[in-house]
């Protein structure tokens, strides 16, 4: 029987220590605040901000939407967030994925200046991670490297095994896992006998996007398992990427879905708001 990761809890237990944060700022005169930008009409992302939106108000940050229409252009894309960029009282910018396709979505987070940036999609932040510098971390590896010092888990010299090499997930986490002493192997679609590289994982992390992925026999008894994935199952409800049922008896640890990384990822945007607007008020003063 595996100890589950209880993603849900300490994502709480994180709001409320930064709802501190946040009062502090306030009584400082600053309100924290976080634009939003959605383009089209997207129902999972719909649900996603939605809940962006209820962790700001939890937390005490002010919450903007801009919800664009399906045919906006690169142009008054990159020009909103301009403006927002110029805009000081915004003191975090995101940008909901997927935009529609006729949109260059690696420009536009180009575009959203350094400071601003609390997903950890720019460039700069990238690099920065990359060289192991403290930066904004994007939120989903965030949360997850928080449950591993929350649990106890040390990533020092283990195999972690990671599948999905997507540039929000599998690729900063790789940096995250690297940044913390692990041996990292990273599989995708095109990797060869992916069963052979999990069975060796001791830290298991799946980022596929695929209901039961995750098979018992692709799990070494004892791993710690992580399911970023988030998918509907024929009745429509919430599931992840691994066969929880039968993996669990298997496992150390285990994150459930939902409950697990989803909470964590929204609590870590918070958290990077809070250091965002804490960067910038330090900015503030220098000059
Ligand atoms: P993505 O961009 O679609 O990436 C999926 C990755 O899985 C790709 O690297 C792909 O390989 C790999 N893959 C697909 N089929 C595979 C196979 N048969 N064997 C091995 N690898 C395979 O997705 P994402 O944005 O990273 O998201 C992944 C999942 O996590 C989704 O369910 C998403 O909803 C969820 N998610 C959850 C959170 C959260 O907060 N819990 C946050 C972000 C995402 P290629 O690169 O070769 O195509």
């Amino acid at each position: 029987m595996a100890i589950i990761i209880e993603g849900k809890k300490l994502a709480q237990k994180i709001r409320e220590n930064l709802k501190v944060e946040c009062d502090k700022l306030k009584a400082e005169g600053i309100q924290p605040k976080l634009a939003v930008i959605m383009v089209g009409d997207n129902p999972a992302s719909k649900i996603y901000i939605k809940n962006k939106s209820k962790a700001c108000d939890q937390v005490g940050i002010k919450y903007e939407e801009y919800l664009l229409s399906e045919s906006t252009s690169q142009k008054e894309l990159l020009g909103l967030i301009g403006k927002l960029n110029k805009d000081e009282t915004v003191n975090g910018i995101l940008l909901q994925s997927p935009i529609p396709s006729h949109l260059n979505i690696n420009q536009a987070f180009k575009k959203i200046t350094y400071l601003k940036d609390v997903d950890g999609f720019t460039p700069s932040s990238v690099g920065k991670l990359a060289i192991g510098e403290d930066t904004f971390i994007s939120c989903t590896p965030h949360g997850i490297i928080k449950m591993f010092d929350e649990y106890g888990i040390s990533l020092n010299g283990k195999h972690v095994v990671i599948i999905g090499r997507s540039n929000i997930v599998g690729k900063p986490l790789l940096q995250c896992c690297l940044n913390r002493n692990a041996t990292v192997t990273i599989c995708h679609s095109k990797t060869k006998d992916l069963k052979k590289h999990t069975q060796n994982a001791e830290i298991l992390i799946s980022a596929v996007g695929k209901p039961k992925f995750v098979t018992k026999d692709m799990v070494k008894p004892g791993a710690v398992v992580i399911d970023v994935g988030m998918n509907r199952d024929e009745n429509g409800k919430l599931v992840g990427d691994v066969d929880f049922e039968n993996v669990e008896p298997i496992a150390s640890y285990i994150t459930p879905v939902p409950g697990g990384v989803g909470p964590m990822t929204i609590a870590m945007l918070m958290y990077n708001v809070i250091k965002a607007t804490k960067l910038q008020k330090a900015n503030n003063e220098e000059f």
